[in-house]
């Protein structure tokens, strides 16, 4: 079968490899979409991701083809989304609730973790199909199933903040996670929605994602014209900063009222400096979010299904398997403007 391996960065090839065979609790599930996440081209692109080869793909949809005789999760035909979170289950934070910080999950997650063959290929071997595969309900469409990974980020942020019907809202940053902040944070009844971000066309997806108000950073009185719309706390009660760079910071920082919270999605590498003394007196709660959990994505299919969550603000671009290593290298550079590139391993599946 086809499948495109990574030897290192910038170092990708389509190679042909046998069709896996499974064992008696694993599952075969033949791939219709695999998704080319932040984290792909950020390896792909540059050092410090994987240090190993493997072939990638962690979010994925498809049909479940062949299934061991010790699974019961699934039957062949089963319409699945594959994908993270690969958290073990048995270390501590599994056990206590925190699966999306579980300290295996990183190395066993499929198309993440050294030498696993994820879904940048034909077919797929679940080993942990209770854990690795998710039904996906009638009235969700295979287009829509397979943005778990990129929606799922932002809609456990919003869970995990201390966000309440009515509070006021700031997300700073409306790329695909932003947009699934603000789309979470209307539906969880912020009373008024602000966003950030310097491209135009991305402040009109956070319109139509449910803003109240969008600003662009780089324009000096955006600040003063968003507190004039935060006037009544002096500030949000919850602020998101979903760009990951530090002027985002310095946004939220901005615009968050005395005691509330920032929550901090994006990650970046340059350091960021914490004044206490500017930020202490003000009490501010600041969070980190990470990933999403299985449970998560259940509730973003049922909220799929009854009309609640509307992805027509992601805009996806498909292409054959064999365009994995030209796709990357357009999105590396930049020159890609949909919020995900879908590949196609089986045409076939295609209608
Ligand atoms: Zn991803
Ligand atoms: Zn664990």
């Amino acid at each position: 079968m086809k499948a495109v391996k990574y030897h290192g960065v910038k170092n990708m090839e389509l190679i042909d490899i046998p069709k896996p065979q499974i064992n008696e609790n694993e599952v075969l599930v033949k791939i219709m979409y695999c998704g080319i996440c932040g984290t792909d081209i950020h390896a792909y692109s540059m050092e410090g991701m994987f240090d190993w080869e493997l072939v990638p793909g962690h979010e994925a949809v498809g049909i479940v083809e062949e299934v061991g005789k010790n699974v019961d999760c699934v039957k062949p035909g089963d319409r699945v989304a594959v994908g993270p979170p690969g958290d073990c289950g048995n270390c501590y934070s599994c056990n206590t609730g925190h699966p999306n910080t579980c300290v295996n999950a990183f190395f066993n997650t499929l198309g993440i973790g050294p030498d696993t063959q994820g879904a940048y290929a034909e077919y797929i071997v679940s080993k942990f199909p209770k854990n690795e595969l998710f039904l996906i309900p009638d009235g969700v469409s295979m287009e829509q199933a397979v943005l778990f990974d990129l929606v799922g980020v932002g809609f456990h942020a919003v869970r995990r903040s201390d966000m309440r019907l009515g509070d006021c809202v700031v997300v700073s940053g409306c790329g695909s996670v932003g947009l699934a902040v603000i789309q979470s944070a209307k539906l969880a009844g912020a009373s008024t929605l602000i966003a950030f971000d310097p491209l135009a066309s991305k402040r009109e997806l956070a319109l139509k994602s449910g803003a109240d108000y969008v600003f662009d950073p780089n324009d000096p009185s955006s600040i003063e014209k968003a507190k004039g719309l935060l006037k009544q706390a002096n500030g949000a009660q919850v602020c998101f900063e979903a760009a990951g760079n530090p002027y985002s910071i310095d946004t939220c920082i901005s615009l968050c009222m005395p005691s509330g919270q920032i929550m901090l999605i994006g990650n970046d590498g340059r350091p960021y400096q914490l004044v206490t003394a500017a930020l202490g007196p003000h009490q501010y709660d600041l969070k980190f979010t990470f990933t999403y959990t299985k449970e998560e994505i259940t509730m973003l299919f049922d909220m799929i299904k009854t009309g609640k969550f509307d992805l027509s603000a992601y805009t996806t671009l498909k292409a054959p398997l064999e365009d994995a290593v030209s796709m990357l290298d357009k999105l590396a550079a930049g020159e890609i403007d949909a919020a995900r590139v879908l590949l196609m391993p089986n045409l076939d599946l295609i209608k």
